[in-house]
């Protein structure tokens, strides 16, 4: 687009600094546009460079550390009241330089009691009791759950010496057990809870606030006290679960005893530990043939119904499911599951069997979900690095569009992207809570190029990047680094949207394969860990050999766009005269396509241009030209006097640009909106 603005108020800063200085000579004039080349940092990532947790390297610091929280659990399921009861014992392992004076527990389902806080506009199936929690002990010592609640929006400030082990704040979904006694930094303490909790049903609205369909089918989900994460960054994670958000949780082992009704097929995170015990001799000889070839089998069938024919005989089962390194515990039951499974080929390690659990009448759902698992898992593995799990699950229910360690809540409607969460937060654990770009923004990306290599095609990343230019200046959006916890309206577009449209343009600077290479090394780098924004920004830039300070500021930290065009086009012998002007606030390289004329003089090579055919060339110069602070730049292009037709500023579409009609020359009268864009959308 083209402001003239910005340049008169430029000259009137520019005599203000005059009219300062009393002496007009030696004045040197403010850059047309200043131009931020760094990464800001906060005080959380200060503290973490100061303390070698992490470093400018991108990778984990000398001195990284992570908790690590070790789970029993025993859940029963009553189907009469929609109840589970459970116990579990935590390890909480303080591998931290900290002593701990508390523990921070998520209560997820209190967000169902309908006195805490919830992000517009989810809206839960039911209201319920939450999480009632009956018995706590630390270490074999009863904590006092009598205390005065917590005001709803969170666990009240940590008392810095509690006199007595008690709970705060069990009605909100961040609870805190003062300890009197502080977990020594390296050490463990053990934690136990006995609790129960409604699974609610009914019409609600929003992923995750409804979890069974009647009595006959249930989803459990955040279901069971979970210990908050503390980091280097922030010490405990005291971000109340308002809905949208999503998690952040430790990585540890999960030993988990499920108590349903025979019949009842259970699936979960984990590897089933007893199947002689819950299945029946049929279904397993049919199991033992699933990593044999890429046929779907039906290992339970929908004429197979109760106790000895879908599952062993008996009255109740316990399903003993053990996961050893991950950072949640999802599961499902059904009263009447079809159960099927097929496998996936993981390169480098081999086959691993993906089941599918889903209602005999909704079948239609995942006559393709097999298929379409196996490709998301082959292809970014070979993507990123290899699938880690022992297996996958896709679960049915009112949940469609959900995912967990080993485990999505989906059908073959999200199953390329619900499976492209294990890598994202599941392998590579970041805060969801604050930076859900990072696992939402980064899956929307891979699942461009997923779809592209199912229809046997090259992936296509032009336009994208152009096209955030027309979003740009929406009052209503939040910087990508502001907590999504509170993004607001636009949280989709932070959360989801956004990071293909960055990847685009960073693709345009590096070329895409380059971002892939780079990003895969940092999947690497940080596999089972949890990196911040700040690791994958340093990272990057160290990976790719480029200064991208500028480019990670403008995209991640501010709401700018480029917004480039050409001003003017004149010839003087064999040289034309481009000048690029760049409106907004944020830099990008210049390229330029220049077609010519089909006879002429031959075409002299430049020496920062590529010929495409006999009649065009791309011409790119650094995003370095602007950094001086003009806003215009004169491209001279000297191709030995062949007759210039037409000249194309970001050609594939690259940067972010609110009116891309005035990026050709000469200029159109009415550029109608598909040419705007040049094509580039393939
Ligand atoms: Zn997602």
């Amino acid at each position: 687009m083209t402001v003239r603005l910005t340049r008169s108020l430029m000259s009137l800063a520019a005599l203000a600094t005059v009219w300062a200085n009393g002496a007009a000579q030696t004045t040197s004039p403010l850059p047309e546009r200043a131009i931020r080349r760094d990464i800001p940092l906060t005080n959380a990532i200060r503290r973490a460079f100061a303390a070698g947790t992490r470093d400018s390297t991108g990778r984990p610091g000398r001195n990284y550390w992570q908790l690590r929280t070790d789970y029993t659990i025993s859940a029963r399921l009553d189907a009469a009241t929609s109840r589970i009861s459970g116990r579990e014992s935590v390890l909480i392992h303080n591998t931290s330089p900290d002593s701990l004076t508390s523990i921070l527990l998520r209560l997820d389902p209190n967000i169902f009691l309908g006195t805490v806080p919830r992000a517009a506009p989810w809206v839960p199936a039911e209201n319920t009791d939450g999480m009632v929690i009956t018995r706590m002990t630390v270490n074999g010592e009863a904590v006092n759950l009598s205390a005065p609640p917590a005001p709803p929006g969170g666990p009240g400030p940590d008392p810095t010496r509690p006199t007595e082990l008690r709970a705060l704040g069990l009605n909100t979904t961040v609870a805190r057990i003062a300890l009197p006694t502080p977990i020594a930094r390296r050490s463990s303490a053990t934690l136990e809870i006995d609790w129960s909790f409604k699974l609610p049903g009914g019409p609600g609205a929003g992923h995750r606030m409804t979890m069974r369909w009647g009595d006959t089918l249930y989803q459990p989900t955040q279901w069971f006290p979970r210990v908050a994460v503390y980091d280097d960054l922030r010490g405990w994670d005291t971000e109340v679960y308002l809905g949208p958000s999503e998690f952040y949780n430790n990585f540890g082992r999960f030993d988990v005893k499920i108590d349903v009704p025979a019949g009842w097929i259970v699936s979960g995170t984990g590897v089933l530990q007893n199947p002689e015990e819950v299945l029946t001799p049929a279904a397993r000889e049919r199991l033992s043939r699933v990593l044999e070839s890429d046929v779907v089998r039906t290992i339970v069938g929908p004429d197979e119904v109760g106790p000895g024919k879908a599952t062993a005989a008996g009255d109740r089962l316990v399903w003993h499911l053990v996961a050893d390194t991950v950072n949640d515990f999802a599961w499902a039951t059904a009263k009447q599951y079809v159960w099927q499974a097929t496998r996936a080929t993981i390169p480098g390690k081999g086959p691993v069997p993906i089941h599918m659990v889903f209602l005999p009448e909704r079948a239609r759902f995942y006559a393709n979900a097999g298929p379409i698992a196996r490709h998301a898992l082959e292809f970014y593995s070979r993507l990123w690095m290899p699938y880690e799990f022992p297996q996958l699950t896709l679960q049915d229910g009112p949940s469609a569009g959900m995912e967990y360690p080993m485990v999505i809540n989906s059908n073959q409607g999200a199953a390329d992207h619900e499976t492209g969460h294990q890598w994202w937060p599941m392998m590579v654990s970041n805060n969801e809570t604050w930076y859900g770009w990072m696992d939402e923004g980064f899956n929307q990306y891979m699942n461009i190029l997923s779809a592209a290599d199912t229809r046997q095609q090259p992936p296509n990343l032009d336009g994208p990047g152009q096209s955030y230019g027309r979003i740009s200046g929406t009052e209503a959006e939040p910087p990508m680094m502001w907590n999504a916890n509170y993004a607001g309206p636009m949280y989709g577009f932070q959360t989801y949207s956004k990071t293909p449209l960055m990847l685009s343009m960073l693709g345009g600077i590096v070329g895409d394969s380059a971002v892939q290479r780079a990003h895969a090394e940092w999947a690497w780098a940080w596999a089972f860990k949890h990196p911040s924004p700040w690791d994958y920004l340093f990272f990057m830039s160290n990976a790719l050999k480029h200064d991208l300070g500028w480019f990670w500021y403008y995209w991640l930290f501010t709401t700018e766009s480029v917004d480039g065009s050409i001003q003017d086009v004149t010839t003087a012998g064999s040289q034309t005269s481009v000048v690029v002007r760049q409106d907004g606030q944020m830099p990008s390289p210049v390229v330029l396509k220049v077609q010519f004329a089909p006879t002429g003089p031959a075409l002299r090579p430049m020496r920062n241009a590529t010929v495409v055919d006999g009649v065009s060339a791309v011409v790119t110069y650094p995003v370095d030209v602007w950094f001086a602070g003009s806003r215009t730049f004169t491209a001279v292009l000297d191709f030995g006097g062949r007759a210039i037709e037409r000249i194309t500023l970001d050609p594939y579409c690259r940067f972010p640009d609110r009116d891309p009609g005035d990026n050709a020359w000469p200029r159109e009268a009415a550029v109608p909106a598909q040419a705007q864009t040049g094509g580039c959308r393939g």
